[in-house]
């Protein structure tokens, strides 16, 4: 069998071989019926299986190397910013006096962790334009409903009952939509105009005094600036209604532009994206929330405040929205992302959303001439491509992310979002090097070529991966998740 194989059989487990050695107990045995209650106890042994210290290391490395990730190859999945999280980031958070405190420590323990997110929250203060921030949310997508459970607190509290809807653009994120009904609100889209933008006659139809909030992905999900966002906080405010900025992707604009000085009264950051928190496969991540002033009394509680004898939570908040998350948020990115714009500094800021922006519109224009272009404007830190012109020659835009595997690249996020036919959404970040962005160039445009030559290649492919296509309606509807033994 060869080596690679070794981790496609699944089943090592052989009787009676062990994967650890301990020394003789010399203690004597307890009886367990006397620690744990009755129905709680193992009547069997689990059905562990039975490996050996060396066979499980390869198993688990032969697996790991057949996983993507940004420290194995260029991974441009649009909205997503998977962008190198610098190794120092890693080192920080491990710091004894980070990684090993314990999350109900009296607070005058804790100080040094207490004073990194009060800094944390001002640096976030100063990049947004916000006036307060809370570092609870866990998420972006927790962020987005911790927002809205503020602007819904403020609407109530100001005898306002009757804001139930929420207006998002059909070009933003997908978790918008969703986030505004859990928090309970009805949601009404707004069209993009020809421009890809937000329709501003659209938008003037929809609002009114049942709107609570406008959310406003921007860039939006086309890597497009909303150029219209006083009119269009004019328009919102005028009608009583609050204004969102979803910044998961503050890469775009940060250090050029803040959400506060454009009127927005809440905006939530990725700090697991912009900020270089490592992030996918649902690990931890951090979606901080910046408010104006007059949402202040509504932020989730405990607040972080500083004074003579150093730093403390307040919980006498009475209109606070309550606790979203408990202790610190994921204090762990928090850590990353402080570091990380510790050891940028504001010109260092400044050069990731030139560098982005400078990355993402050099690869349109290379792959432009291939590929339609369904917005020819300049973007932001992403942009989109439609597989229109391949579709007619049998090649669908999954086969093109299929075959982008071929060449080691993780694709872009296809057929998203829905306005754009055969979809696909490229963000390079700023962290690759021009030779990188070269190479992917260099791929796609020999997969156009393929779709005129030789299409067969590209519908088939991936043809270097240990398995090929997946059925993927089977594996979303009916995952197996867990090992079962033959
Ligand atoms: C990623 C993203 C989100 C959601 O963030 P999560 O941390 O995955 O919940 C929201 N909006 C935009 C624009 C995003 O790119």
């Amino acid at each position: 069998m060869h080596n690679e194989d070794q981790a496609l059989v699944f089943e090592l487990s052989k009787p009676g071989r062990i994967g650890y050695s301990l020394p003789e107990m010399d203690v004597p045995e307890v009886d367990l019926s006397e620690l744990i209650p009755d129905g709680y106890i193992r009547e069997e042994p689990a059905e562990l299986p039975e490996i050996s210290e060396l066979d499980i290391m390869r198993h688990y490395t032969a697996l790991s190397k057949r996983n993507h990730g940004v420290d194995s190859g260029f991974y441009p999945l649009g909205s997503c910013t998977m962008k190198y999280n610098p190794k120092i980031n890693e080192n920080v958070a491990r710091f004894n006096g980070f990684a090993h405190l314990h999350p109900l420590q009296d607070e005058s323990s804790v100080q040094g962790a207490l004073e990194l997110m009060y800094d944390l929250q001002e640096h976030l203060v100063e990049i947004t334009g916000m006036d307060e921030v809370t570092l609870q949310p866990a998420a972006g997508a927790h962020g987005e409903w911790t927002g809205l459970m503020m602007i819904r607190a403020y609407h109530e509290a100001n005898g306002d009952h009757n804001r139930t809807k929420v207006i998002v653009p059909d070009s933003a994120h997908g978790t918008n939509p969703a986030s505004a009904t859990v928090a309970g609100f009805e949601t009404l889209t707004v069209k993009s105009n020809e421009y890809g933008l937000v329709d501003l006659e659209d938008l003037k139809r929809v609002v009114g005094d049942d709107t609570a909030a406008l959310m406003l992905t921007n860039p939006n999900t086309l890597g497009l600036f909303e150029e219209n966002i006083l009119e269009m906080a004019e328009i919102v405010h005028g009608a009583g209604g609050k204004l969102y900025y979803d910044g998961a992707n503050l890469n775009a604009v940060l250090s050029k532009a803040r959400p506060g000085d454009m009127g927005f009264d809440v905006v939530h950051l990725n700090l697991h994206k912009t900020f270089t928190g490592p992030h996918g496969g649902g690990g931890p991540g951090s979606g901080p929330v910046g408010v104006k002033s007059d949402l202040i009394p509504f932020l989730p509680k405990p607040i972080l405040v500083k004074n003579e004898d150093g730093f403390s939570f307040d919980y006498n908040r009475p209109q606070s929205i309550g606790r979203v998350k408990p202790y610190y948020g994921n204090f762990g990115i928090n850590v990353r992302a402080y570091t990380y714009i510790r050891s940028m500094g504001p010109d260092g800021l400044k050069a990731v959303t030139e560098n982005a922006v400078l990355n993402a519109n050099y690869m349109m224009r290379k792959l432009a001439p291939a590929f339609d272009l369904p917005y020819d404007k300049h973007c932001k830190h992403e942009f989109v491509l439609s597989g229109r012109r391949q579709k007619k020659l049998g090649v669908r835009t999954l086969d093109i992310a299929k075959r982008l595997l071929d060449f080691g690249y993780h694709p872009p996020t296809i057929y998203f979002p829905l306005n754009v036919e055969e979809c696909m959404m490229i963000e390079p970040t700023e962290t690759e090097s021009k030779e990188t962005l070269d190479s992917f160039i260099e791929a796609m445009l020999q997969i156009a070529k393929e779709a005129e030559e030789n299409p067969e290649i590209v519908q088939e492919a991936p043809h270097t991966t240990v398995i090929s296509r997946l059925d993927e309606t089977l594996a979303a509807r009916k995952p197996v998740l867990r090992y079962l033994k033959q």
